[in-house]
């Protein structure tokens, strides 16, 4: 069994298993003490989204809820109750004798940090979780090890493989304009639903409040352009966080590429396109792995939460869906048709084939042999330019992807501003659509390419990882639809190049 169903099996068996693990160590029972408890502390208790006064029905708090306020351990001591100056720390609780997950948070004196609750690691609940948890996390682990060599080598074959084709250079500046005319419009569009539908606000994810993006996203404009700029190159190539300069330097380095004599630009290209095909093998094998990844992933989170943490990825779903139709159906056709002159329905029903493989295969990599096929010989666009822009965009030109990244990483951000309290500020919101962009480039035609990129995205904005974990787990139909928009865009731009190169190609006016 391949593919889709591959992955869907696996995730609907993780999910049973999960359920399967809650039910029979009991779900962590209500706690409604704890609650009432938590509001006469702070006044307002506030699991996500959740105000004990204002949602009398939700009398329940499992672990994964975020809450705002201590929850005292019962028969402390008067003297050491919050917030008593002379204690140094406050130990917050959910007592949950039925599956014994009681867990303590040990919090500073003063920092009224929202908590999130945990299993205690000594429940028996816990206990059969924690397998799929090391697996779920170890293969975390092996994609952030991709992140910085993936990265550095896709953008400077990127990048240079548009300047080396010297004869081609007026076709390659109408690709590269359109190319980034259209992955700019996809990001605006994403970035515009996802602040409308707000589809991270107040959601109930359960992921724990991340105090360093608080700081991340209260920077000001020009300390964040400071922050793209490594001072030390090998410092940036070293860690994770600083993918913003890592990403910095590689377009930098690939642009000056292009410029230095022919057989050193020809080294570089060459050095550089060996490690990334190294690197997309090493992908390859760990992708492989995904589906098993998957249900790891899926036991841990439906053991520890339960189903109520996938609700809010509904509007998540939402908004990605909105906003790649909007710019599948209505932008690239309407480009089209005024720009190329090109009667979209036409086009698009002669180009078909290569979009079904797109989506059936959600790889751009493994579609391009077709899409050569169609473009030219249904499409009616010339060898010489479908020779060029569809190879190129199928690595370095991806729509979706930018569309996809812009929202998962905002929705992800709207739910740590939230549960934090602070705002999401303009820059942070410009930040991620230049890096959702160079994400757009860096990704490879490869399924969940997109994925290893947000990976990227919230390690540089420093947000957790975790959020990306849940996301994988819907990931699939959305790395479908993407790559489907990634594909026409590319056939799109091949016949609007073309038309600008003088051609006819099939459904011109
Ligand atoms: N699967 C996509 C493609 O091949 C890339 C991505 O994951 O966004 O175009």
């Amino acid at each position: 069994m391949r593919g889709p169903w591959k992955i869907l099996i696996w995730l609907l068996a993780g999910a049973l298993l999960g359920a399967l693990l809650q039910s029979w160590h009991g779900m962590p029972p209500s706690s409604p003490l704890a609650l009432e408890d938590a509001a006469r502390v702070e006044g307002t208790t506030t699991a996500p989204g959740v105000r004990v006064a204002a949602a009398p029905a939700r009398s329940r708090i499992a672990p994964g809820d975020v809450v705002h306020a201590l929850v005292l351990e019962r028969g402390l001591p008067t003297e050491r109750r919050w917030p008593t100056p002379d204690v140094a720390s406050y130990r917050a609780g959910i007592a949950n004798a039925r599956c014994g997950a009681l867990v303590w948070h040990e919090l500073a004196r003063g920092a009224l940090e929202p908590i999130a609750l945990e299993l205690d690691p000594r429940s028996s609940l816990a206990t059969w979780i924690a397998p799929f948890a090391f697996v779920a996390d170890l293969f975390l682990v092996l994609l952030k090890m991709l992140i910085v060599p993936i990265v550095l080598s896709s953008i400077i074959v990127g990048v240079i493989g548009v300047g080396t084709t010297a004869s081609l250079k007026r076709l390659g500046l109408r690709t590269l304009a359109y190319y980034t005319a259209t992955s700019a419009l996809a990001i605006a569009i994403g970035l515009t639903l996802v602040n409308l539908i707000q589809p991270g606000r107040g959601a109930a994810l359960g992921l724990p409040p991340s105090q360093r993006f608080a700081e991340v996203a209260q920077t000001s404009f020009a300390e964040v352009l400071l922050r793209i700029v490594p001072s030390n190159v090998f410092a940036a190539l070293s860690d994770n966080a600083s993918m913003l300069q890592v990403i910095f330097f590689a377009l930098f380095f690939g642009i000056c590429a292009m410029q230095v004599e022919a057989h050193h630009r020809e080294t570089l290209q060459r050095f550089f396109t060996a490690t990334f095909e190294v690197m997309m093998r090493l992908a390859g094998t760990l992708l492989r792995l995904i589906p098993y990844g998957i249900f790891c992933l899926l036991v841990k989170i439906v053991g520890t939460t339960g189903f109520a943490v996938f609700e809010p990825l509904a509007w998540y779903l939402v908004t990605v869906t909105a906003g790649i139709l909007i710019h599948a159906a209505g932008v690239l056709p309407l480009l089209l048709r005024w720009i190329g002159r090109i009667r979209p329905a036409a086009y698009a029903k002669a180009v078909s084939p290569a979009l079904v493989t797109a989506f059936s295969t959600s790889s751009s990599s493994l579609t391009l042999p077709v899409a050569l096929e169609v473009v030219e010989k249904r499409g009616g666009v010339s060898n010489r330019v479908v020779s060029f822009v569809q190879p190129l965009g199928a690595t370095v030109n991806m729509d979706g992807t930018a569309l996809y990244e812009c929202v998962g990483v905002i929705f992800l951000a709207q739910y740590y501003a939230s549960i934090g309290g602070f705002e999401l500020g303009l820059s942070t919101q410009l930040l991620v659509a230049y890096m959702a962009l160079a994400a757009s480039i860096g990704a490879a035609g490869i399924p969940y390419a997109g994925f290893v990129m947000m990976v990227m995205i919230l390690s540089a904005l420093r947000l957790p990882v975790e959020g990306a974990a849940l996301l994988l787990v819907v990931d699939r139909p959305i790395d479908m639809l993407r790559t489907t928009t990634n594909i026409w865009s590319d056939c799109c731009g091949a016949a609007i190049i073309a038309r600008f190169e003088g051609e006819r190609p099939t459904g011109s006016i």
